[in-house]
């Protein structure tokens, strides 16, 4: 079965995209945490940061690719923004499919919370 952001990629859900190619798709976060934020991910069903492997660095590299045009097209680029991959319970992940938030427009916190 797929899972919701799979079908994010294939449409079957809809959502406000802002970057698409062949092997990404990037739209706004339904509950955002800032004037900017972008969910970033690869098509290709990825659970979690633990299951990268090397054959896939390409594809996870790309993701801060397209997070920098994003940001430079969202106005951010000059003002700063955070790209986060969080990784099971304790970074709070609820979606199991990888994926790259890009936070931007407004002043954040170090550390995080
Ligand atoms: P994470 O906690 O890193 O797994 O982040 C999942 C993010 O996906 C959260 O910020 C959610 O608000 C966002 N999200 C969940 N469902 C949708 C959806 N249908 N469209 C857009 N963003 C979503
Ligand atoms: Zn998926």
């Amino acid at each position: 079965m797929e899972c919701i952001f799979c079908k994010i990629a294939t449409k079957k859900i809809a959502s406000k995209i802002v970057f698409e190619d062949d092997e990404y798709i990037a739209f706004n976060d339904i509950k955002p945490q800032a004037p900017v934020h972008v969910i970033i991910i690869p098509k290709k069903h990825i659970d979690s940061l633990n299951y990268i492997e090397k054959e896939d660095n390409a594809l996870i590299g790309g993701l801060l690719n397209i997070a920098k045009k994003i940001a430079y097209d969202q106005g951010v680029s000059e003002t700063g923004y955070r790209t986060v991959i969080n990784c099971n319970k304790d970074a709070g992940q609820e979606v199991f499919h990888i994926h790259l938030h890009l936070i931007g427009g407004r002043k954040m916190s170090w550390p995080p919370g």
